[in-house]
């Protein structure tokens, strides 16, 4: 078993007072909407919820193996209320608050765009922010893990006691649309070469690979025809993921701050990966969107001999009640195969589910859709654009089939 964990976002102003203006910073001013011990909806997650988040894992009775851990430690604030130094010690906070309550845990952490100072904006090359989070995961990764983390924010390094089985944690923030360093490269820190050797020798080698990276590939479930990343890398690693599906066992991503799934098929439509995007922690929102996520974390189940994903356990926090009764209850939202009655997380099984979910009136589609939220607002409607545009993002991830897809289904 392994946990994921991703989007903690502390706000470290984070206060409850009268004035509802002046509870957090991520709320820019705006009132808070119902403000207590473990947060608001217009504010990132005070370190009291972060807290209660791994006292819950650690206290869980669950034995896991590893966890991963896929970015965005600082909070949604303005770029000139932050500074490198800030958000370096946020990550440090983070880093030493794991550490402590988890020892002996190893953790494969990657980076998110909020990772960096000014947002976004991470570099092709060393830089204060590479350099200070290799010191602070020296305890997790090895000496050639660290090299590249260094160089270019990626890494990739075999899991201890699970002979053949690899993380590639890849720097994804350097497609990120908003990332202007990276405008018109090829192959940001080379990364894409690195990568391609890395699988390959994976492959000679008999390994079997899981890929976590903070910004994942292919189609927004909530817009219609925008990719996370840029479309050139956005095809990129769709390609390189299709030919190397035989040994990527998973992929995690974060980002979105939502539960959703994916299934790379190849250009026939036959499923290769299943690809996991983890909800975030953080339960904010800005004051244009309706819905916001319950905090969430999530355990994953594997097969120890081949390591085929088996089940995925999602806890949630119900924001609301927490802040009422003055204590966090994390509670079990769902088990995958078990809501959706499907024998495993493998790419077919899955695939399956999804084409149930895109029949009219789909009830499984009604569960995913409120557990795409955390369970935040189980009256929320998914009316026929909306359906089309999540059915298209979980099945198509290259940009031909999905423009297909989307003049299929409206
Ligand atoms: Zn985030
Ligand atoms: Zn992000």
């Amino acid at each position: 078993q392994f946990w994921h964990v991703t989007d903690l976002h502390l706000d470290p102003t984070y206060h409850v007072t009268d004035d509802h203006t002046k509870v957090c910073s991520s709320s820019k001013g705006a009132n808070a909407s119902n403000p207590g011990p473990f947060g608001d909806v217009l504010c990132d997650a005070p370190y009291r919820l972060i807290l209660s988040a791994f006292d819950f894992i650690k206290n869980s009775g669950q034995e896991a193996s590893f966890m991963i851990w896929t970015g965005d430690s600082p909070p949604h604030v303005p770029v000139p209320e932050l500074s490198t130094d800030t958000v370096i010690k946020v990550i440090t906070n983070m880093t030493t608050t794991i550490q402590s309550v988890f020892p002996d845990l190893q953790v494969f952490p990657t980076l998110g765009n909020h990772d960096y100072w000014p947002q976004d904006q991470l570099p092709v090359a060393t830089s204060q922010v590479y350099d200070a989070v290799a010191n602070l995961w020296k305890a997790w990764l090895d000496e050639d893990a660290l090299s590249t983390l260094r160089k270019g924010g990626f890494y990739s390094q075999k899991v201890p006691h699970n002979p053949n089985l690899r993380i590639i944690s890849l720097n994804t923030n350097l497609y990120y649309g908003p990332n202007i360093v990276t405008l018109n490269q090829t192959d940001p820190a080379s990364q894409f070469e690195w990568l391609e050797s890395t699988l390959n020798s994976s492959q000679q080698n008999k390994e079997k690979v899981y890929i976590i990276a903070h910004v994942p590939v292919g189609y927004l479930p909530y817009s219609s025809g925008i990719t996370a990343m840029r479309q050139y890398y956005n095809e990129k690693l769709v390609e390189l993921f299709r030919r190397y599906s035989a040994i990527i066992e998973g992929q995690f991503y974060g980002h979105t701050h939502r539960d959703s799934i994916m299934v790379l098929a190849d250009g026939d439509g036959r499923p290769l990966s299943s690809l996991f995007v983890s909800p975030a922690v953080t339960p904010v929102r800005n004051v244009f969107e309706k819905q916001t996520n319950n905090p969430g974390v999530r355990l994953f189940q594997y097969e120890p001999h081949n390591y085929t994903l088996l089940d995925m356990l999602q806890y949630y926090l119900n924001l609301t009640e927490a802040n009422l009764k003055g204590e966090s209850d994390w509670q079990l939202e769902y088990v995958l195969t078990q809501t959706y009655g499907v024998g495993d997380l493998q790419p077919r099984n899955l695939y399956g589910l999804v084409k149930q979910f895109a029949a009219l009136g789909s009830k499984q589609f009604l569960k995913y859709y409120n557990y795409f939220f955390v369970s935040y607002d189980s009256s929320m409607v998914c009316d026929k654009k909306c359906k089309a545009l999540q059915i298209c993002a979980i099945m198509y991830l290259d940009q031909a089939s999905y423009t297909d897809c989307l003049k299929r289904y409206l």
